[in-house]
């Protein structure tokens, strides 16, 4: 579309089109036409596509008909939404010039147009584009090459907010600090984002993830990008910085200036997040725990929808953030536990705190509409109902005997200017119009002058029903009315049989004028009219006038309030979250935790908060509560693991999720559902559950499984906390035992970390024997009359049998089936029996991870030595053969 040949055939108005087409590559252009937004071209097919909208033509371009579509201007939010919705990043394109200029350089010139926005999903602000519970972060990731100190780091940033965050990462952990934020758009220098390393994990995020010119991540000028957006000399107050969260954060700033066109959002200051002080929780454990989303995509039966009792969209925002990266600190997990203890106590001032938050409007995302002058007089009204609903939490909260966290925020609250809130309270109408641009949003009583002006409009009707009295009156024409239209204005009329008096006496001469003579009719004015009529449309101007520099001062008002303002809605969000988990606690009858540095895991009436609520909600009877302790035994430093045998259907998945959830609950700083919990921090959490098949990327079920299990293996510590659903089930049996054998030992004697194995191989049951802290324990379930009934009781020892074919019966399968299935399981059993498994624990050693470690130790070996001196490039074939004899020999 850009080539010479192109731009040469183009009709002006369509060079003008290629060339700011050209200037925003990858994005939709809406380019302004009358009351519409045209697309053109590819953009057009796309848009009338994603839209279902018709698409047309419009002229030609090189012989071929020009694909067009549009929008009309007055809905194209809604447009906007379903396009930022589905991925797309469109360019809002305005004539930036009146149309008169234009025809004065000449008939055919083109209006001056210019793109004004880009809209892309990481960086809206309109309320109907954001979901309110949701946050909307941009993400930026930069790297810098050849440095001692780490390389990679993250910047996300949601204007829609002002919350702005770096953090060291990866690659090896990129995805899961990625995943933890999930931003609406990461952006990457393109070099980058061709990385083969880095491919694989831009390929998961999709359309998220987007490349942009690696001069916005340009190092070098990041400290003064920075310094700059904040009005600052120096980043010395700001705390240190890497180098690489330097660059993320420049970028964010670049991009956000990009996309605003020089708007500035009321960003807070970046602030550092340390990896440490998260719980890792690795993706494909984010996804299986189905904490805010489902594994098919849903927010419906995620923990985050079983949780949220909260009643702002602040409040959700940070519920959200803590559930998807709760604490490793248990000082600060436990003031947050405070705060939850104390409201749960406090029934009563939890419930008038929860029903003053009621009527917190969106504050953070309102001002940021207003910095970025997006704002409309309903965004001023939102600021005002926030200052008075804090003012509402903050007298509840006064005089209690708070915890820390809920005191600091009453400092916070306590800090809210009065004074704005009383310039928005006499000055703000009561109903509020969406937009500012035809006023009506100034109260009476605000301004003097603008009361004086609209009790002239209000009153004019009436002083003209006075006048045309008078006139009628004075001229003795019964049926003279003052009437008004756009060309004359106000104008007095009789019937032209009638306008004697007007026309032929010297009195009515003198003092009506003549405006128009119709076919049956003749029109006049006064002077008295004429001027009325003048200071009606002077009023009306003037008081538009008027209340748009009591906009603009509010709004400026507001703004000098940002840090304050922002400071009160989190505040505000702090209490909500807090007074939810304590209603969720009473409600569903969640405890208090302990949390500590220990490793212990004591869990006692343990219970599934999704399965839970789901149960009571079908009304399928009780959901039966388990205990599990994994933590360490007598002398033990370190904790222990639990291999979990029992049927299918006997509620093993169940029991593995919901203590990992609980683990994740507790760390996040909220009640959990169990009669008592202890547990010492867990600092990464992994699961491999169910079959999370990936085949979409070519991975086949059995490669996923082993995929996530290398990572668990490779990466878990003693702290970590590790649920395995059915290692080594995607292959033939004896594969799988032996990889499941293998994994439950390196866990045991390397990783010895917390963790719980469900599995079919009975076989594996006899480790415990070996490893000291190792334990069986199984479902219990019961044989009546042929059938399984599955108790959902978790007891110790191990299962004697899996019941797959009681299950297969309950299923469905034909009864012949069954049958011959039995048949086959008694034969299969009596072979087995020949040949018993428990062998293995005689014949083979111990897994010997820990002499691996100590021969590390002791420094490389002669092979090694050997190894490492011998150059593969410089040897002929016959050399390389000789060095591998040698090598073999050294053994
Ligand atoms: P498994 O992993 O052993 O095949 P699941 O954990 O999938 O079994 O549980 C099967 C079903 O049993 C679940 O859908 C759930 O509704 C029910 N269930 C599981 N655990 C419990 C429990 N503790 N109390 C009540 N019902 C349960």
């Amino acid at each position: 579309l850009a080539s010479e040949e192109s731009r040469a055939s183009a009709t002006p108005m369509m060079e003008q089109f290629i060339e700011i087409k050209a200037n925003n590559p990858g994005s939709l252009l809406f380019y302004r036409m009358g009351d519409f937004y045209e697309l053109f071209f590819e953009d057009a097919i796309d848009a009338s596509r994603a839209l279902g909208i018709t698409l047309t033509r419009r002229g030609q371009h090189m012989g071929q008909d020009i694909p067009m579509c549009g929008v009309p201007v007055h809905a194209a939010d809604d447009y906007l939404q379903r396009l930022i919705m589905l991925g797309f990043r469109v360019a809002v394109c305005e004539q930036v010039e009146d149309p008169a200029e234009a025809k004065k350089r000449g008939s055919k010139s083109v209006v001056k147009r210019d793109v004004v926005r880009l809209v892309t999903p990481g960086t809206i602000t309109e309320e109907k584009l954001l979901v309110a519970s949701e946050s909307n972060y941009l993400m930026t990731l930069a790297r810098i090459k050849g440095a001692a100190e780490p390389l990679m780091a993250l910047a996300w940033i949601d204007i829609s907010t002002g919350v702005f965050r770096l953090a060291e990462t990866e690659p090896s952990r990129l995805l899961a600090d990625i995943l933890r934020i999930e931003p609406r758009e990461l952006i990457m220098p393109d070099t980058m984002f061709h990385d083969a390393e880095l491919k694989p994990v831009f390929d998961v995020l999709g359309r998220v993830a987007v490349p942009q010119p690696s001069v916005l991540f340009d190092s070098a000028t990041s400290e003064g990008r920075i310094a700059r957006y904040f009005g600052v000399g120096t980043l010395d107050g700001f705390g240190t910085f890497s180098r690489a969260e330097m660059a993320a954060a420049a970028a964010a700033i670049a991009y956000v200036e990009k996309t605003q066109m020089a708007e500035r959002p009321p960003l807070g200051r970046p602030e550092r997040e340390s990896g440490a002080s998260r719980l890792f929780i690795d993706p494909a454990t984010r996804g299986n725990l189905e904490l805010t989303k489902t594994l098919s995509g849903e927010r419906e039966g995620t923990l985050l929808k079983a949780i949220d009792r909260t009643v702002t969209g602040g409040g959700a925002r940070l519920l959200a953030e803590r559930l998807m990266s709760p604490l490793t600190d248990p000082d600060r997990i436990n003031r947050r536990l405070d705060s939850v203890s104390f409201l749960r106590d406090e029934p009563g001032l939890c419930s008038d705190l929860r029903s003053s938050l009621k009527h917190v409007p969106d504050m953070p995302r309102a001002l940021s509409r207003l910095a970025l002058d997006r704002g409309g007089p309903r965004d001023l009204g939102a600021i005002l109902a926030g200052l008075e609903a804090a003012r509402g939490v903050a007298s509840f909260l006064s005089g209690a005997m708070l915890p820390q966290e809920l005191s600091e925020a009453l400092d916070d609250l306590k800090m809210l200017p009065a004074e704005l809130e009383t310039l928005l309270g006499t000055t703000l109408a009561q109903d509020l119009p969406l937009l500012k641009r035809d006023g009506g949003f100034l109260a009476d009583g605000a301004r003097a002058e603008l009361d004086e002006v609209r009790a002239l409009r209000d009153q004019s009707r009436k002083v003209i029903a006075g006048l045309q009295l008078q006139y009628a009156e004075e001229t003795g024409i019964k049926s003279l009315k003052i009437k008004h239209n756009n060309v004359l204005g106000y104008f007095i009329e009789v019937t032209a049989g009638n306008a004697g008096p007007m026309t032929d006496t010297p009195e009515g001469k003198a003092r009506f004028i003549h405006r128009q003579t119709m076919a049956n009719a003749m029109r006049f004015t006064t002077t008295e009219l004429a001027d009325l009529e003048s200071r009606i449309a002077n009023a009306a101007d003037r008081a538009l006038t008027i209340e748009l520099e009591a906009f603009r001062l509010m709004v400026e008002a507001v703004t000098a309030e940002a840090e304050a303002i922002k400071a009160g809605a989190r505040a505000l969000a702090i209490v909500d979250v807090a007074a939810g988990l304590a209603m969720l606690a009473e409600e569903w009858d969640y405890r208090r935790p302990a949390v500590d540095a220990s490793r212990m895991f004591a869990i006692e009436g343990g219970r599934h908060p999704v399965v839970e609520q789901a149960l009571r909600r079908q009304s399928s009877g009780p959901f039966i509560a388990n205990e599990c302790d994994l933590s360490p035994a007598g002398t033990d430093e370190f904790g222990a693991l639990w291999l979990l045998t029992g049927p299918n259907m006997g509620g093993k998945s169940t029991f593995l999720r919901q203590n990992a959830l609980i683990a994740i609950l507790a760390q996040m700083g909220s009640f959990v559902p169990a009669a008592s919990a202890h547990i010492g921090i867990v600092d990464r959490l992994f699961s491999r559950v169910g079959a999370s098949d990936d085949l979409a990327r070519g991975r086949s079920t059995f490669m996923v499984e082993m995929v996530e299990t290398a990572a668990i293996l490779n990466q878990a510590t003693d702290r970590s906390l590790v649920i395995l659903d059915e290692i080594g089930r995607g292959t033939a049996t004896f594969d799988g035992l032996s990889i499941a054998w293998a994994a439950v030992e390196h866990l045991h004697e390397s990783n010895r970390c917390r963790g719980l194995f469900a599995t079919h191989f009975h076989e594996l049951t006899v480790l415990s024997e070996k490893l000291n802290r190792l334990s069986n324990a199984t479902m219990k379930v019961k044989e009546w009359d042929g059938e399984v009934i599955f108790l959902h009781e978790v007891g110790p020892g191990a299962a004697d049998r899996s019941y797959g074919i009681q299950v297969a019966r309950l299923a469905g399968l034909p009864d012949s089936v069954v049958a011959r299935a039995r048949d086959v399981l008694t034969k299969l059993e009596d072979s087995d029996r020949k040949n018993p498994a428990s062998q293995l624990i005689d014949d083979l050693p111990l897994f010997q991870v820990a002499v691996r470690k100590d021969e590390m130790k002791r420094g490389p070996s002669k092979v090694e030595e050997t190894l490492k001196a011998i150059n593969p490039d410089e040897m002929s074939p016959r050399d390389a053969l000789d060095a591998l004899y040698a090598l073999k020999k050294q053994l």
